[in-house]
């Protein structure tokens, strides 16, 4: 049993990103009112003036340490926080950032995009696992404001927040949707991690992934299905977006 936080303080950081996920910590309307009643938020950037060094009870970060000052910051966080959660794809799996996973490939982008003048640092882009010890994480891009409130009001609690370990397909199917890989049509809900409610199927899209790998997930069956229904390179991309930093992954395709 864990022992229960009395009023924990919390902190959200962002690296690389989009800051979508933090934009969920404020859809939750009324209920992050009353979690604000209940804890003690010291350092948000993105929503607060105070900006307190820590040290933290709960630390939520999302997106992915691109840059060395990113790295060693992560690194300080980690030391002074309780626990750690990444926040989002980007944090947990690499996510976006991570699509460009090759040291060399990453400098062309980068011409493309910034003025030669500025000199961007960033060579690789990892999950906050590959640089220091993430105590849970909040999948998906962006992640459902739902799971934040059962992941603080858990801590709160003195629980251990589970990670969720049933496919996507197990919620599609409570919504009743019509099975795309039936008839045809790739989707990556077999093998992704629930927890979303099955919402871009259930709003007429495919499944692409972006709760990452679940537990136990097939992931060699799901390349053959989908390689039945599209060309190959389809399925490499498909799979690279949200689930390139899998030892799955990299064993069907580096
Ligand atoms: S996971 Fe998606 S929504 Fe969240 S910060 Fe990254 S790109 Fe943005
Ligand atoms: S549509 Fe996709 S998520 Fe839904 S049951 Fe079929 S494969 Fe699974
Ligand atoms: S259906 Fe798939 S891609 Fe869409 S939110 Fe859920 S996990 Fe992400």
């Amino acid at each position: 049993m864990m022992k229960k936080l009395g009023k924990p303080t919390i902190a959200i950081f962002d690296f690389t990103d989009c800051e979508g996920c933090e934009v969920e910590f404020i859809n939750l309307k009324e209920k992050l009112m009353d979690l604000m009643g209940e804890t003690d938020i010291i350092n948000w950037r993105l929503a607060k003036d105070i900006n307190s060094p820590g040290p933290f009870d709960i630390t939520f970060i999302e997106g992915t340490p691109v840059t060395p000052h990113e790295q060693e910051m992560l690194r300080e966080i980690r030391e002074k926080s309780k626990y750690l959660i990444g926040l989002g794809a980007c944090a947990c799996t690499g996510g976006i950032p991570a699509i460009v996973d090759d040291e060399l490939e990453r400098p062309k982008f980068y011409k493309l995009v910034y003025p030669p003048e500025y000199k961007p640092e960033g060579t690789e882009a990892k999950p906050l696992s590959a640089y220091v010890k993430v105590d849970y994480m909040i999948n998906g891009c962006p992640v459902d404001k739902d799971e934040i409130e059962r992941y603080i009001t858990e801590l709160l609690a003195g629980k251990s927040p589970e990670d969720r370990d049933n496919p996507v397909c197990m919620e599609c199917k409570i919504n009743d949707n019509r099975c795309l890989l039936a008839n045809d049509q790739p989707c990556l809900g077999p093998i992704t991690r629930g927890g979303c409610k099955a919402f871009c199927v259930t709003q007429g899209k495919r499944c692409y992934g972006c709760y990452g790998l679940v537990k136990d997930g097939n992931f060699k069956a799901m390349v053959k299905r989908l390689n039945q229904i599209q060309c190959e390179e389809d399925t490499r991309l498909m799979l690279n977006m949200f689930m390139s930093e899998t030892k799955e992954y990299k064993r069907a395709y580096k």
